[in-house]
């Protein structure tokens, strides 16, 4: 049964809104946020460097993690009002995405003591990067069918297969990764989650050209790669267990704040459509209503969300396959209308060349190449092409929903799966 979703917070979450606050305005650039502030390419890259040091003493990057650890120990609802701040002002709050949000709080769950001691402090003051080595040529939505195979030799697995799609592989010190541990196990067993610096003579990382011309993932082979026998996160082939945790993560995170860079997004359409005269079209304007519906209801569902986490009545992974699912769709749909919006001017390069090049800064603007500037809109538009396909299809969601929500019968495997 579903709980009813209280919007206010309590009088000490709302102190805690007034420091956070109070620490941005200290901390950010004088005029961030305001119309017409902007920053060249090396100021932006030199703030990025400041700011993740700056989060780092501020405690704020993963604040919820033990103290133990280095963490804050800060709760869910004072971490929820954080994360609406920062996106409140538009300021990042992240070193590393694969180190803060998937494969440190798998450590957290999985890992020995000595593993959190040697990985936990360098996710959280963002001088270790990480890449997520779970994809093959033949094994996405089908993991368990994954090759690639690591062997013990002595007091070191060694490394062998290919992993592709790999985010990052070409910045990142570290990658985790699933390899088949024992081939004569059952397919989800037999697997082991092992943690490999990337630094190494046996790895090649091989760039994959993207539509934009950006090259954001990779190919990465591993020729007797190697890495400490102790890397393996949560025993030996015990990996499948571990991975799904992580993959619970990437599914599931940021509720009630989600919603915000589409409704910001939906301004900036709305401005794009006022500049053409399109606001009067009567199909622009029922299409922009659909996406401010849509925006709402991710809105609500967020705080359906917080709701049913704080009372325990959460079930992450029915929530976020039915959140993943709705978001990514609608996001298509959104973008597809902004360059309906822009008309010709969605065919022209908008970007400003020194502004937006991909680099391996923890919070580098995402998108494109200094010959190849799409504006903001346009590298949206082509990223969420791939938002119903990474971190679990649309269709794998909606798998998920109709097996463990519906309860309808599961899928047929084909013989021999
Ligand atoms: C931008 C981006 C970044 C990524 N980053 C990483 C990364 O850092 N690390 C990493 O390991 N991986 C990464 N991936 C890979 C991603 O996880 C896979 O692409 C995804 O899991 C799908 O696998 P696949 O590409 O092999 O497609 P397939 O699994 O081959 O699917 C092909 C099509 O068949 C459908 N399909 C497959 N099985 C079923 C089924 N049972 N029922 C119904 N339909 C089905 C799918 O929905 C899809 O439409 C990334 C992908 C993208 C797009």
């Amino acid at each position: 049964m579903s709980l009813p979703v209280d919007l206010t917070y309590p009088p000490e979450a709302e102190a805690f809104r007034g420091e956070i606050r109070g620490w941005l305005e200290e901390n950010l650039p004088e005029g961030w946020g305001e119309p017409g502030f902007s920053m060249t390419h090396d100021e932006r890259k030199s703030f990025e460097e400041e700011w993740t040091k700056k989060l780092a003493a501020g405690g704020w990057i993963c604040s919820s993690w033990p103290v133990d650890y280095g963490g804050k120990g800060l709760s869910l609802l004072q971490q929820v009002v954080l994360t609406e701040e920062f996106a409140r002002a538009g300021a990042p709050l992240r070193a590393d995405f694969f180190g803060d949000t998937l494969v440190g709080p798998t450590i957290l769950q999985w890992g020995s003591n000595d593993q959190k001691r040697h990985f936990i402090p360098g996710i959280l003051d963002g001088s270790i990067s990480w890449c997520q080595g779970f994809s093959e040529p033949d094994a996405g939505s089908d993991l368990a069918s994954l090759k690639t195979r690591a062997e013990l030799d002595g007091d070191e697995w060694v490394i062998n297969g290919q992993k592709v799609w790999t985010t990052q592989a070409q910045f990142a010190d570290y990658i985790f990764l699933l390899a088949r541990t024992d081939p004569e196990a059952e397919k989800h067993a037999g697997i082991s989650y092992l943690l490999v610096p990337m630094k190494q003579p046996g790895i090649e990382v091989r760039p994959i050209a993207q539509i934009d011309g950006s090259a954001e993932f990779n190919e990465v082979f591993f020729t007797d790669a190697r890495c400490p026998k102790d890397n393996v996160v949560g025993g030996v082939n015990n990996g499948w267990k571990v991975a799904m945790t992580t993959l619970g993560f990437e599914r599931g995170t940021s509720a009630t704040t989600g919603y915000r860079r589409f409704a910001k997004e939906l301004d900036r359409i709305i401005e794009a459509a006022r500049a053409r005269g399109k606001e009067r079209d009567p199909l622009v304007r029922q299409r922009l209503a659909e996406v401010w519906c849509a925006v709402k209801i991710m809105q609500i569902n967020g705080y359906r969300t917080l709701t049913d986490t704080l009372n325990g009545t959460h079930h992450a992974a029915k929530l976020g396959a039915c959140n993943k699912m709705f978001w990514s769709e609608t996001h298509q749909r959104t973008m597809e209308l902004a360059m309906d919006v822009l008309g010709m001017d969605a065919q022209i390069l908008r970007g400003d060349p020194g502004g937006v090049e991909m680099s391996g800064g923890r919070t580098a603007a995402r998108r494109g190449r200094a010959d190849y500037p799409v504006d903001e809109l346009q590298a949206s538009f082509f990223f969420s092409r791939s938002e119903t396909i990474w971190g679990g299809t649309a269709e794998i969601q909606r798998n998920i929903v109709g097996e463990r929500v519906l309860g309808l019968p599961k899928e047929p495997k084909a013989p021999g799966a």
